[in-house]
């Protein structure tokens, strides 16, 4: 999700401008987006909240700035250590005291750690839940206020999420050492059914329910027939090397622990640099694992389920599935580890109907051997047959998901999936080929294997057609031409459709007639086979950022970074995110106080790193012989065109907005990236020349920071987006990035 100056955000009203003026300070942003904002007045107002919101959304911060913002000691619940460290470790980072219960601590640090919170120094305290319900952990916080507790990873409480954790149902028990203090449960898990169990197992009183979006426009997603794991994954890790040959942060998933440990070892073989990880390692090595990745030492993990959840690193630029995930909610949280940072991500699921049915098997074992309820068996059969349907159907897949969430999606063409970018072709022989699959299961007797219909469709001439005598069926390669990959592609679709299904004969799965076979044989009905060409994905990857930026410089400063973090013992993306990096990078800053423009820069982060960046930036702007304190520049697409053109034609804001369904805070934000570039020069149509003086004389008394300050010193006259428009176009006048006249 986008984290820039530019992104759509509601300065939500009844946050006091103080509060920004701290949000700006210590984390460099000067809005929220808008269930930030809903969330944020929660906790200022002492009011029980329920924040939904999707990984990588912005989570973290609505529970941290109130925290800060309000004093006192608030309590933060997480279920992983891993988590914890990270969440902490970033604080610090800004400059904000937090601490976590660390039960391996030496006594002497434990002795610390109470020293300070006797002294009411600390801010952000992290325990887990286990710790939390000790009989001695209230007094932990004698002498401190404690504001708020947030239950991070709250769907942890229900049964029917994915991570359920028994202690997580305990937790409302908190509330009896901690009469005063408001509950904030934070979940990226959105089903109706976890929600429910939510409010009512942690008992919520009146909450404040925030659900954002679960559109993350930045993740480009695919899903392609499996044809060959290791060759498919090569491909893709290839595909996100930097010119230099640096390598970006992936994730594989893969089904079982041997799926991973052979993965593994075939792409070590290979030499690329990856680790394994799932539950049967040794914590140690799990641990290892987990630190080299989000450390940056090695760049691709292969893992199971058990992967993720602890895991912050925000510039993981693909994930791909190396079998079909067990749920839609599966899906959605592990792909959502992609493109944290809010730039460009790629998702790749390798889809086979061996994997589902494999799938359903372990499903089936796990439920005799745990003696599950029925319920719960078909409630995961069921899951899974929803994340089928999701591969096989032809429709949008960021529709499909937001839908899934049950949110509604307005774009027509997403512009960042296998579907909208026209990697699917319905091939147009489809009624004909679906026959000749038909009659050749039923000539066959409906007594084979897929590999054995595909030998006799394609006229193989293998051992085993000729010892079955399958040369002489009238079937007998009547698809000579297409290639197998693509015929067992067809099969799954085909038994997808119920044109075809699969019955187990012992251990060998046959193919029969489905119950939808009769009308294609009878031409009744016609089906719609696809072609997946993947082929936007052979397309050179696009930018990171919506803006262009010098890769060289990036490349740098991204070095610079790493060298930064291990003298200070964390993760790069911890010290400054990738985003952060792209857009001084484009920018090219030339003093210190410039950077305090970069969105995501706070005043610690300034001070602490600003002289090495700008050192960074002026060696090499010197060495290359080009300029600094450039505008930032985009570059064009459909999309953007379609504002361009109506930006031409000087329409106002309400018509172009309900001409592209969109509010007019998102044609706001394209036409500040159009004045920015220079490609609206005259903005009169959208601000008045006396509107522009009013918000710049307020921003020179106020700061250009933020803009409540100057909506209010404005006295409310003038609203958001012109202040929007006219700060963009103000700099835009001299390339200095100063006021003009100062
Ligand atoms: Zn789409």
């Amino acid at each position: 999700m986008s984290t820039t100056s530019l992104s759509t955000a509601v300065a939500a009203s009844d946050i006091p401008s103080r509060f920004f003026q701290m949000l700006q300070e210590v984390w460099g942003f000067s809005e929220l987006r808008d269930s930030q904002g809903q969330a944020v007045e929660a906790a200022l107002s002492g009011r029980d909240a329920l924040v939904v919101m999707p990984t990588g959304g912005g989570k973290s911060l609505c529970y941290q700035s109130p925290a800060v913002y309000r004093g006192g000691c608030t309590i933060v619940i997480s279920p992983l250590i891993a988590l914890m460290k990270d969440q902490v470790d970033s604080l610090h980072q800004v400059g904000v005291p937090a601490a976590r219960w660390d039960s391996n601590a030496s006594g002497q640090e434990k002795r610390e750690l109470l020293e300070q919170l006797r002294q009411q120094r600390i801010r952000l305290f992290f325990a887990s839940p286990e710790r939390a319900l000790q009989d001695d952990f209230a007094s932990l916080f004698k002498g401190n206020k404690v504001p708020m507790i947030a239950i991070d990873e709250a769907h942890c409480v229900s049964q029917w999420g994915h991570d359920f954790r028994p202690e997580y149902r305990q937790l409302s028990q908190l509330r009896k050492h901690f009469p005063e203090a408001s509950v904030m449960a934070l979940t990226a898990t959105a089903t109706q059914k976890v929600r429910d169990d939510i409010l009512q197992q942690l008992q919520l009183r009146s909450p404040s329910i925030s659900v954002s979006s679960f559109d993350r426009p930045n993740l480009t997603y695919r899903i392609l027939p499996q044809v060959d794991v290791l060759a498919q994954c090569k491909e893709i890790i290839d595909r996100h090397k930097s010119s230099s040959g640096h390598s970006a942060g992936g994730i594989i998933y893969c089904m079982r622990r041997l799926d991973v440990d052979q993965l593994a070892d075939s792409l070590s073989q290979a030499g690329y640099s990856v680790v394994p990880y799932h539950a049967g390692l040794t914590p140690q090595q799990r641990h290892q694992a987990q630190d080299a990745f989000v450390k940056e030492k090695v760049q691709v993990v292969v893992a199971t389920v058990a992967f993720g959840m602890g895991i912050d690193r925000s510039n993981v630029r693909f994930v791909i599935h190396a079998s079909v995930p067990k749920s839609m909610e599966h899906y959605q949280q592990e792909t959502g580890r992609a493109g944290r940072d809010g730039l460009r991500a790629e998702c790749t699921l390798l889809f086979s109907n061996r994997d589902v049915n494999s799938m359903r098997k372990l499903l089936n074992n796990s439920a005799d051997q745990s003696s599950a309820s029925k319920d719960w068996l078909e409630s995961q059969l069921n899951q899974l047959e929803l994340m089928v349907g999701f591969c096989k159907l032809p429709i949008c897949r960021h529709r499909n998901i937001v839908e899934y969430f049950g949110q509604s999606y307005s774009t027509e063409n997403c512009g960042a999936c296998d579907v909208c970018l026209g990697d699917l072709d319905v091939v147009t022989e489809s009624k004909v080929i679906a026959q000749k699959i038909l009659s050749c299961v039923h000539r066959m007797g409906e007594r084979f294997g897929t590999n054995a219909i595909i030998d006799v469709l394609l006229g193989s001439n293998s051992r085993d057609v000729q010892r079955r005598g399958h040369e002489s069926l009238s079937t007998f390669g009547i698809l000579k031409g297409h290639t197998r990959v693509e015929l067992k592609d067809w099969i799954e679709q085909m038994i997808h459709a119920k044109l075809l299904m699969v019955v187990q004969d012992g251990n060998y799965p046959l193919l029969k007639l489905g119950s939808q076979a009769k009308s294609v044989l009878f031409g009744n009905h016609i089906p719609k086979l696809i072609r997946t060409t993947g082929a936007s994905a052979q397309e050179s990857i696009k930018p990171l950022a919506r803006f262009l930026y010098d890769t060289t410089l990036l490349e740098r400063l991204l070095e610079w970074r790493q060298e930064a973090a291990d003298q200070e013992k964390v993760a790069p993306y911890v010290l400054l995110s990738d985003t952060v990096l792209a857009e001084i990078a484009a920018r090219r800053p030339s003093k210190i106080d410039r950077l305090s423009g970069v969105a995501g820069m706070g005043a610690k982060q300034i001070a602490q790193h600003g002289q090495a960046i700008i050192g960074l930036v002026e060696s090499h702007c010197s060495l290359k012989s080009i300029p600094m304190d450039q505008p930032l520049q985009f570059p064009s697409s459909p999309v953007r065109d379609s504002y361009g053109v109506r930006f031409k034609e000087r329409k106002s804001l309400e018509q172009i907005a309900s001409e592209l369904h969109v509010v007019e805070s998102t044609v706001t934000k394209y036409l500040v990236e159009h004045i920015l570039e220079g490609s609206v020069k005259d903005v009169s149509a959208w601000v008045s020349e006396s509107e522009i003086q009013k918000v710049i004389a307020a921003a020179n008394k106020v700061g250009y920071g933020r803009l409540i300050p100057i909506y209010e010193a404005c006295n409310s006259q003038i609203d958001y987006n012109k202040i929007k428009i006219a700060l963009a176009f103000q700099p835009a006048l001299s390339p200095s990035g100063q006021p003009k006249g100062s």
